[in-house]
């Protein structure tokens, strides 16, 4: 992770950039499969959270699988590495070119949250004569105690089928002869940090199962992705507990060995390896209340302005006395501030900070709004810290 050691090498490159550690990155990713490899579960990211080329090759080199949500990242997952019996395809509005794509692919299976999503599925699969394996996406109206944005598991929420649909899907399923249904998936949100929310969604999933599909014989189950990542500390919690949530399952989802357990984690795995490294423009206000205009805006790094989000900020470049500062971006919106009132070392013009924990939902959500310039990225094995 970013430390006060690696300022002469960094101060070489123009701001605002990512800085991705790919040292840490690949110690998640190491932990993340002593853990799923002791339990037996399979494990995809999840691409959404961070499509940077160097990172899915890092994840696909390890033979991790790949989690998509549009015809675009099955396609980058192929391309960066990822097999595609591997690959798993969810989202509320595939159109027919994303699933004909993904079919001509031999993808391993689509996540399908409709029923006439099913229909069409089966009627690209039939005009090619294969079989699309398919997993029913159901929503377990389980509560993710976590941004409303990123809560996708409520009946509210659009994502998945409702009982209603599922029953719906079993009536017509006998005649769709170019699908073959081998599980649920399961995903009710993200940034979760309280391991009782998975507990309760394996019970839950249980008990749908026994109750929607009490004769089935089904190969698959995916529990989704969802676990968050210390915001706060990130330095004191750089890795996070896969163990808790892989065990929290393996001890509460009804499974037999027939049945395999996958899972799609994005924030957990590519969080905490990604900073984005920014230089002070200006100071300005009265005393009371200063700014630190930085060179990043929210067009760099949205969380902040769309979900509340609250990452920690570091000063690379000093070790003055404290004071409290608004950190905020040169985008002509309001919401274009990613701190208010945080203390840090005396902030000057020209220091350069670095916003932590962004690796994931930071570069791949990035915009040229203002049109402002492509965001940078530097990759921690690029730059020599040796001195
Ligand atoms: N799977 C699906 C279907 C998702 O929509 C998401 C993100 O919201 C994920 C997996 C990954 O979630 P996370 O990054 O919280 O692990």
């Amino acid at each position: 992770m970013l430390n006060h050691n690696k300022i002469e090498a960094l101060e070489q490159f123009p701001t605002p950039f990512y800085f991705y550690d790919i040292n840490l990155l690949r110690d998640t990713l190491d932990e993340l499969k002593k853990q799923s490899d002791r339990f037996g579960f399979t494990v995809h990211y999840a691409i959404k959270a961070n499509a940077n080329h160097r990172i899915l090759n890092e994840i696909a080199s390890l033979g991790f699988g790949a989690d998509c949500v549009s015809g675009n990242e099955v396609k980058l997952a192929i391309e960066c590495g990822f097999n595609p019996q591997k690959i798993v395809f969810a989202g509320v509005g595939k159109t027919n070119t994303e699933i004909e794509f993904s079919l001509d692919k031999n993808i391993f299976c689509f996540h399908c949250e409709s029923v006439q999503e099913l229909e069409v599925i089966n009627q690209l699969a039939k005009q090619r004569l294969i079989i699309a394996k398919v997993a029913l996406r159901l929503n377990p109206d389980v509560k993710a105690n976590t941004h409303a944005h990123i809560t996708t598991g409520l009946t509210e929420n659009k994502f998945g089928l409702s009982i209603e649909e599922v029953l719906e899907a079993k009536r017509i399923l006998p005649d769709l002869e170019n699908i073959a249904l081998i599980g649920l998936h399961f995903h009710i949100g993200s940034q979760i940090t309280n391991l009782e929310v998975f507990k309760e969604l394996s019970l839950k999933a249980n008990q749908m199962e026994t109750e929607l599909f009490p004769d089935s014989k089904f190969t698959y189950i995916n529990l989704g992705g969802g676990l968050g990542i210390d915001y706060a500390n990130p330095q004191r919690n750089p890795i996070p507990d896969f163990k808790g949530y892989l065990s929290t399952f393996k001890d509460n989802l009804n499974n037999t060995p027939e049945r395999n357990v996958h899972f799609e984690l994005g924030r957990s795995i590519v969080g905490q390896c990604g900073s984005l490294v920014t230089k002070v423009t200006f100071i300005k206000g009265p005393s009371t209340h200063q700014f630190a205009i930085v060179d990043a805006g929210m067009n760099d790094l949205i969380r902040p302005a769309l979900y509340d989000a609250s990452h920690r900020i570091i000063n690379l470049t000093s070790n003055g006395e404290i004071s409290k500062y608004d950190v905020v971006g040169p985008v002509c919106e309001s919401a274009d501030c990613f701190a208010k009132s945080i203390e840090l070392p005396h902030v000057q013009r020209g220091d350069l900070l670095a916003i932590l924990s962004s690796g994931a939902y930071g570069e791949v959500m990035s915009s040229r709004y203002n049109m402002r310039e492509i965001t940078g990225v530097v990759y921690s094995d690029e730059i020599n810290t040796e001195k």
